[in-house]
């Protein structure tokens, strides 16, 4: 019973965090090694090495397997810093290059790049579930603007995680959300359970917000592609043949956008 815990535990670490697991093996390998006993000694060795390596180890070696994290600045920051701390902000150097270029159109906007998942550090492939493609360090999604009832463009999120908190079509708007959900697309609303509770109620989608943002992005030679759900292309009126449709098999992406290198 002890042992499948510890690899549920394990799977659950690997999957979620891509290096956890095998910290948590090493935590359990000293733990065992270490005669002193204390309360919490696994959990405690366990957080020291995993915070060490996340924050000082890992940003190291990930430029040997052609990543890097995502460079913050005034600018740019992650929506939540739970991102940092799983080692889901990899990218390759070309995407901090888009992400630095897009930075210095928006000066003087007032419109921040706030980031949700890249990818993680290491291995081509290695997937960063839930997502179907973040697995190669070309992909990052990023958060939609808001703005005050008056129309002043805010920094902030209405989801705590980013994700989750979707800016739905409105009735006179084509609905793809429920063509994918009736064709049998059950999860293609299933980031609904991944907000962590919603925060700033006041706060309205930013049509103008949200358009600077993509348009400013889309100057960028380096984009391949980005995604965004169609009713919010067209209440936009977005026309890039860069802008595509991701698939039912996906997730809606009236929560965030996607964009992705060449
Ligand atoms: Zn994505």
């Amino acid at each position: 019973m002890k042992t499948l815990f510890k690899f549920i535990l394990f799977i659950f670490l690997t999957v979620s965090t891509q290096i956890g697991g095998l910290v948590y093996l090493i935590s359990l390998f000293i733990s065992k090694k270490w005669t002193r006993n204390f309360k919490f000694k696994t959990l405690i060795l366990f957080t020291g090495l995993y915070l060490s390596s996340t924050l000082l180890i890992v940003p190291l070696i990930a430029p040997l397997f052609g990543r890097e994290k995502v460079q913050h600045s005034d600018i740019i920051k992650p929506t939540n810093y739970v991102t940092v701390l799983m080692n889901r902000n990899y990218v390759r150097p070309k995407l901090n290059e888009l992400l630095n270029e897009t930075e210095q159109e928006l000066i003087g906007t007032g419109i921040e790049i706030h980031y949700l998942d890249a990818n993680f550090p290491f291995i081509n492939k290695f997937p960063l579930l839930p997502h179907l493609s973040h697995n190669d360090g070309k992909k990052i999604d990023l958060s939609l603007i808001y703005e005050t009832e008056n129309g002043q463009i805010s920094k902030k999120q209405k989801s705590r995680s980013g994700y989750g908190y979707f800016e739905h079509p409105k009735p006179s708007e084509f609905d793809q959300i429920n063509k994918c959900l009736t064709h049998g697309y059950f999860q293609y609303d299933y980031p609904k359970y991944l907000t962590f509770g919603t925060v700033n109620s006041d706060l309205v989608f930013s049509i103008t917000g949200t358009k600077l943002l993509i348009n400013t992005i889309l100057k960028s030679s380096k984009l391949g592609k980005l995604f965004i759900e169609p009713h919010l292309k067209s209440r936009m009126s977005l026309k890039d043949s860069r802008i595509r449709y991701h698939g039912c098999r996906a997730v809606r992406h009236d929560d965030h956008i996607h964009i992705q290198l060449k």
